[in-house]
């Protein structure tokens, strides 16, 4: 397989991290790093793969992670412009976008414009920024390949697939989260501890709450809408508890076809590193005996509302799906800060929801301007209660 040289942006994070081994066990180059303000981590980065450049958003971790790898010949950027020079840096083929958050949208942007091949792991630049980024892929001519575990399941499962696309729909598959099978009533006095505990999946904090509202599964049938190109209407959502099939595609004659194996993200990073090729991976192997049984039920809508808020919003289109993203990226920040409950998140997205832009067309910075919009909406319901 050809050596390739990749730049991570969100290098300190869990999927950053895990996307580094993959390099690593690929004997794949590292081109650019960049974080938030993770000094340590990252410092302990540039010292073992020397890259060319490293940034931080913030300016005071710069400014000290600066002087502490002056003796390395890594340049060392601050702010998110920095970002976006590590997303478009020379030597890097492809950018891995493990940021959180919709922040993540401008590194994507920056590394479509360079040309570089995605491995995309940050889903809400899809949902904040879907047809920005979709349209800038086409005319650069750049692949876009998923690394949510769902989304690179329906990408192999679409592999191969007839010219015509025969697709009848998308199975999207949810573990359910920490809360499956609860009721309102049950979710009113749930703490933090109770939603970061995930059944299956160790992951950051941000995206093991949206697991827990099941706002997550609202974020991935949007950016299902916009990988794939398919309607929502298309896109069905299935409970399934032990994550092992990761998504599945039903085609026309009723086959369907499923991916399946161990809940491990390197699996799904290191298939859109190395795609098309499949080389041995660091990862367990999947044993279906000593499974057992697989399960699958219908999602409680009534109780987790996120999934509907998120299928309303594309099927609106323009600004809304960006508009929901960032009400939920606020109340899910709230909640973690202990200022609001859980049941509140879904809450406040949908009340704020009333409040968003009705336009069709859009572009990054009307983006921004809804993200202030609807986390202003956000804190200020909050503070009505
Ligand atoms: P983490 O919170 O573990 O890591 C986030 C990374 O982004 C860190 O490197 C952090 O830097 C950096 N970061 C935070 N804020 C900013 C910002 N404003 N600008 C630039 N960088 C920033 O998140 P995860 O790894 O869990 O998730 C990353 C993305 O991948 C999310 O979009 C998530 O939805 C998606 N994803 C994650 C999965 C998982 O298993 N974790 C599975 C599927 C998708 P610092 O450490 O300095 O704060
Ligand atoms: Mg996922």
């Amino acid at each position: 397989m050809k050596t390739e040289n990749i730049s991570i942006l969100g290098s300190t994070g869990s999927i950053g991290t895990q996307s580094i081994e993959t390099a690593k066990k690929c004997g794949f180059g590292v081109a650019a790093l960049a974080a938030y303000s993770n000094t340590d981590m990252i410092e302990r980065q540039i010292r073992e793969l020397h890259p060319k450049k490293a940034a931080l958003v913030d300016e005071r971790a710069a400014a000290d992670l600066k002087i502490r790898v002056a003796d390395t010949d890594t340049k060392v950027l601050s702010g998110i412009e920095g970002v976006c020079e590590c997303a478009a840096e020379e030597e890097a083929d492809t950018v891995v976008n493990a940021v959180v958050g919709m922040a993540g949208l401008r590194p994507t942007l920056a590394a479509v414009e360079a040309g570089k091949k995605i491995a995309l792991a940050n889903k809400e630049t899809l949902v904040a920024g879907g047809m920005l980024v979709t349209k800038k892929a086409k005319e650069k001519n750049v692949s876009i390949l998923p690394v949510d575990s769902e989304h690179s399941a329906i990408f192999q499962c679409l592999q191969g697939k007839p010219a015509n696309r025969a697709l009848k729909k998308i199975i999207l598959t949810a573990s359910g989260g920490p809360f499956f099978g609860k009721t309102r009533e049950q979710l009113k006095g749930v703490t933090l501890a109770d939603a970061l505990n995930h059944p299956n999946w160790t992951m950051g904090q941000k995206i093991t709450v949206d697991s827990a509202t099941m706002m997550n599964k609202g974020l991935e049938l949007i950016e299902a809408v916009w990988l794939f190109e398919v309607d929502p209407s298309k896109i069905e959502i299935v409970v399934h508890r032990e994550s092992i099939i990761h998504s599945m595609v039903e085609y026309d004659d009723n086959a369907v076809i499923a991916q399946l194996g161990l809940p491990d993200m390197k699996i799904p990073i290191q298939y859109a590193l190395t795609y098309p090729e499949r080389i041995p991976s660091l990862t367990g192997e999947l044993d279906l005996t000593e499974i057992g049984k697989l399960t699958f039920y219908k999602p409680d809508y009534d109780t987790f509302v996120c999934m509907d808020i998120c299928r309303e919003a594309i099927k609106k289109g323009g600004l809304f799906p960006a508009f929901a993203n960032s009400a939920n990226e606020q109340a899910n920040l709230m909640f973690r800060q202990g200022k609001i409950g859980f049941l509140q998140i879904g809450e406040l997205i949908e009340k704020a929801m009333l409040g968003a832009p009705k336009v069709s067309d859009y572009t990054a910075d009307d983006i921004d301007e809804a993200d202030s919009l609807a986390r202003s909406l956000v804190i200020k319901y909050s503070e009505k209660r």
